[in-house]
């Protein structure tokens, strides 16, 4: 029998960072490594873009469609980024860490605050690009986006990486390997918390057995 009894339930882990930080690529990563993680899907008012699956990447509704779930009370959280309305259903989040299985949330910083005012045990990675030069060129690379929209996006970039304190891990997205890794790694460690133990269990004749060890009671070291 083990001598701890640990909490079992899953995490919620909020990842957050600039547009084209390469969140998306890291968590796809992740989710393949890690059988016990899911992702949540929010739902959006955003258009479609090409790479994206209706269900999978996000669910796609109209902004009046959207505002009739914000009143239903439907939503975690919500916020409106660059133009657009984003939010985290309630549905599965609570039931899944109840079965032990870790709960990804990729968010914006404003909807990341209102979770950490929600559930402040969460854990929250910030995805650091290498540079601002990188990630222009990321955005561009990725193709999604028009020129408008990649400098709007560009712009809350910069608010965006002075709330990297807020969080409490940065990763820079350099080399992805080394970024999932570390990532993988964080979501490890946080399974090792003292705070996840709920019970010790040492018997008196274990303990006993301690106290002579440390007492060198019941061992002659000078033979
Ligand atoms: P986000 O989800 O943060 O908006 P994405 O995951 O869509 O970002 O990544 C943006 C672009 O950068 C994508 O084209 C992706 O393939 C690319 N990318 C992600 N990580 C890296 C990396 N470490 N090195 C080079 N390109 C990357
Ligand atoms: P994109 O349009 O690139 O898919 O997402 C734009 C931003 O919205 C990203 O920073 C992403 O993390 C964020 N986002 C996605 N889903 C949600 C959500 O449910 N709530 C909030 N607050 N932000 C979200």
């Amino acid at each position: 029998m083990s001598i701890i009894k640990q909490n079992r339930r899953g995490s919620i882990i909020v990842i957050s960072g600039p547009s084209g930080s390469g969140k998306g690529t890291i968590i796809n990563e992740i989710l393949k490594k890690n059988k016990n993680c899911w992702l949540s899907v929010s739902t959006t008012s955003r258009p479609i873009r090409e790479n994206d699956i209706p269900g999978v990447t996000y669910n796609f509704v109209t902004k009046e469609e959207f505002e009739k779930k914000i009143q239903d009370g439907y939503f975690l959280e919500y916020n409106n980024y660059v133009g657009n309305y984003y939010g985290t259903p309630k549905e599965f989040i609570f039931s899944k860490i109840q079965q032990g299985i870790d709960v990804i949330l990729e968010i914006e910083i404003n909807g990341a605050q209102n979770i950490k005012k929600l559930i402040p045990e969460a854990i929250f990675i910030f995805i650091m690009p290498p540079s601002i030069e990188e990630l222009q060129q990321r955005l561009r690379n990725r193709g999604t986006d028009s020129e408008e929209k990649i400098l709007e996006r560009f712009k809350v970039a910069y608010q965006e990486i002075n709330e990297v304190t807020k969080y409490n891990y940065v990763v820079v997205n350099d080399k992805l390997e080394e970024a999932v890794e570390k990532v993988h790694s964080i979501l490890l460690a946080e399974k090792c918390r003292v705070d996840r133990i709920e019970e010790v269990f040492l018997n008196n004749k274990e303990e006993t057995i301690h106290e002579k060890l440390v007492d060198n009671k019941q061992f002659d070291n000078s033979k």
